[in-house]
């Protein structure tokens, strides 16, 4: 800024003391009179000035062209690029010129302005792997696909350039959507640049996509070694893997293999709730009761789930509901106080037909953090104790419009799903989903009230008033 303003400044004076200059010789007296071949020449201050002037421009194009003749002379000396050589050094002039042109429109957005520029620097330079950069930026910036991958083909030619072609094109094939070539491409990008960060990522999203965990695992190694990925979150990363790829074992029919592998997927990140419900089935086939039970009980202790509580029933597949919930006392232990719990453990009570202890679970949950599970269970509380249908009916309504609880959402896109897998099915994002309530919102069922008469029945009783009576009676009752 500064800079610009001293630059301006010192213009403006130049051409003031320009301007004043000529004026005072315009005004001198004098001058020199020159006779050449009897003629005589009278010359003015001024006259001279622009005459000195004139002989440093001519001065200056007698060394020019005595440059050229020495140039030729050196050719018919024998000296064959001599010539080349003289024009070269315009041409290298004009070339870098273009190019550095050309980046300015590049960086201006100008496209086509580039692409122009980009040939013209090519025609002075013969450097194509610094003009086939600027011409492949400039075709994509103007959206012409083919002319950008014709120049990507041709960087592939250069070992320098080779990358940036392979990641030119593998770009291109993601965003037309042929993941299967850009898959090929983006491990020939891996192997000539293990360390870029953005081609694991891509590599590694698109093994993840095809299903390829040997790969990925491979792919999440290099992150980690290059330094791109935490410990931690290859360690979590790497079980995801490891649970998906013992899933891909177990449906090609080797339980045994699989089994290892879950119980592998599980050790390196005990918190991964399928992991650890596929572990503890491992274990129970191995008839290993003990382990199955530890492996639950501390994945449950992290994050209570209620595939856990499944498998954890199917330790003991034969026992009496009254021995089922005394065992489950183990696994609840540490986290009495978690909905999942109290439902686990109401759900318990009434397969054993204790529907007063069923009550007592769930009583504060149905008041304090209602979901459309722990008010169906209210309902079979109240059918099993024989309450009014009436009753009943207004649990039932309730739960229908209430929040459905926790789910598989992924963190990226918040898609829900009906099951964990390693990759969102919506946003192909990998390892996102989580176990957790769905933002409100996603939660309201609009239609739900409409299709009451449908479903308990078409008894003219006010949607408000029937759920509070029934929580009335179901206080009653609990005490
Ligand atoms: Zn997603």
């Amino acid at each position: 800024m500064i800079w610009s303003l001293i630059k301006i400044t010192a213009f403006i004076l130049t051409v003031t003391a320009l301007t004043y200059g000529a004026a005072m010789l315009y005004d001198v007296d004098g001058g020199a009179t020159i006779a050449v071949m009897g003629i005589e020449f009278t010359l003015r201050t001024l006259d001279m000035v622009v005459a000195l002037v004139a002989l440093v421009v001519l001065v200056w194009l007698g060394l020019r062209l005595l440059a050229f003749l020495a140039a030729s002379y050196h050719f018919l000396n024998g000296d064959e690029t001599a010539i080349s050589r003289y024009f070269d050094r315009n041409r290298e002039r004009k070339g870098y010129e273009a190019l550095a042109e050309g980046m300015m429109a590049l960086a201006s957005g100008e496209g086509h302005l580039a692409m122009t520029k980009a040939a013209r620097a090519e025609k002075y330079l013969h450097q194509p792997q610094l003009t086939n950069l600027l011409t492949a930026q400039a075709a994509e910036m103007t959206g012409d696909r083919r002319k950008a991958e014709e120049t990507y083909k041709k960087l592939l030619a250069d070992d320098r350039t080779r990358f940036v072609g392979v990641r030119g094109i593998m770009k291109q094939k993601l965003a037309e959507g042929d993941t299967d070539l850009a898959l090929k491409l983006a491990q020939k990008a891996f192997a000539l640049k293990p360390k870029h960060a953005e081609t694991q990522d891509v590599l590694l999203r698109l093994q993840a996509d095809k299903a390829d965990w040997k790969g990925a695992r491979q792919t999440l190694g290099a992150k980690l070694k290059s330094g791109t990925l935490p410990r931690d979150v290859h360690k979590r990363r790497d079980a995801v893997l490891a649970l998906s790829e013992a899933r891909d074992i177990l449906d090609e029919g080797n339980p045994i293999e699989a089994r290892e592998a879950a119980i592998a997927a599980n050790r390196l990140s005990p918190d991964l709730i399928p992991a650890a419900v596929m572990a503890a089935r491992g274990y129970i086939a191995q008839g290993n009761a003990r382990y199955a039970s530890r492996v639950l009980v501390k994945t449950w202790t992290a994050q209570p789930h209620p595939d856990i509580a499944t498998a954890f029933a199917e330790i003991v597949p034969d026992e009496t509901p009254q021995a089922r919930v005394k065992r489950f006392a183990t696994l609840t232990k540490a986290t009495p106080d978690h909905p999942e719990a109290k439902m686990l453990m109401a759900e318990l009570h009434i397969a054993a037909e204790d529907f007063p202890a069923a009550r007592r679970d769930i009583a504060d949950l149905v008041d304090t953090d209602p979901t459309a599970r722990s008010l169906a269970l209210m309902a079979a509380i109240e059918r099993g104790v024989g309450a009014d249908d009436a009753v009943v009916r207004g649990w039932l309504t309730r739960a229908l419009t209430a929040p459905r609880g926790p789910q598989w959402i992924c963190d990226k896109c918040q898609h829900i799903h009906p099951q964990w897998g390693p990759v969102c099915g919506n946003c192909a994002a990998f390892d996102t989903l989580s176990w957790k309530r769905p933002p409100a919102g996603e939660v309201s069922m609009p239609a739900g009230t409409e299709m009451l008469p449908l479903i308990v029945g078409s008894q003219p009783v006010p949607d408000e008033t029937l759920p509070d009576d029934a929580e009335t009676v179901a206080k009653d009752d609990a005490k």
